[in-house]
């Protein structure tokens, strides 16, 4: 049988507790009335976004669904009508959908973007009663004609704080004669100017056309043979 001395005061220091308590501010919030703010950065909800024109920032490039680790981003693209253009492209994204039960929130698609066109928004509110509800079509996601807003790549233009930056150095400059970033050069590390002596040829600008039915020539834009200087060689 407990000790009726040790449950008394045990009682009594459940009750201190409690009494500790209960002038404090309450940590929780009345979610849905009240919603909890949430960081800029925060990967919700996709949106898509239109120019100040009213012109769709998707030019359906594909980027972002050749990057979607969770393959779950679905587009299909349509030329654009010269007349009436839907966005500033060649293309645009006539059939552009996301399976939110797929999405796993990583931003990639985001990042890869060339044009802002999709962003991830603080918006965590995803619950639906159907699977069909979950896959979100093009009208669930773009801005109404009127608005025009770059949301959540206004929060991630800022640079990283220095402890933040990633290992591999960023690069900028020209490459095969455009200006480019490290992305697109796999983080090369060409230096230099196109143009400028000592700087690397594009290229493009070395490469001889082929004549119809003409084979292949078996050698690189360098010079080098194809097999030559390949790793097993070297050694
Ligand atoms: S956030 Fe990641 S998983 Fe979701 S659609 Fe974008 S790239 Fe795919
Ligand atoms: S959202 Fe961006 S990355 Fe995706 S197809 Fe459109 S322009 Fe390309």
């Amino acid at each position: 049988m407990a000790n009726p001395v040790t449950s008394v005061g045990e009682s009594l220091r459940g009750m201190g507790i409690t009494l500790k308590n209960f002038f404090r501010k309450p940590v929780t919030v009345q979610y849905p009335e009240q919603m909890r703010q949430l960081p800029p950065r925060e990967r919700g909800r996709h949106v898509l976004h239109r120019y100040e024109n009213g012109l769709e920032r998707c030019i359906a490039c594909m980027l972002c669904s050749g990057t979607c680790p969770a393959a779950a981003i679905y587009i299909e693209p349509e030329e654009n009508d010269p007349a009436q253009p839907t966005s500033f492209g060649e293309r645009y994204a006539r059939i552009f959908q996301i399976d939110m039960l797929r999405c796993i929130f990583c931003g990639y698609c985001q990042a890869a973007c060339p044009t802002g066109a999709i962003t991830l928004e603080s918006n965590t509110a995803l619950a639906e009663y159907s699977r069909e509800k979950m896959l979100y079509n093009k009208e669930n996601m773009l801005e109404p004609l009127g608005t025009s807003t770059r949301g959540a790549a206004l929060a991630w233009e800022a640079p990283p704080p220095p402890e933040a930056r990633a290992i591999i150095p960023d690069f900028k400059g020209v490459f095969d004669g455009w200006e480019t970033t490290g992305a697109a050069v796999g983080k090369g590390n060409l230096t230099g100017q196109v143009g400028v002596q000592g700087a690397p040829k594009p290229v493009r600008q070395s490469e001889q056309s082929l004549a119809p039915g003409q084979a292949i020539p078996n050698t690189l834009p360098t010079g080098r043979t194809l097999g030559q200087g390949s790793a097993k060689e070297e050694k």
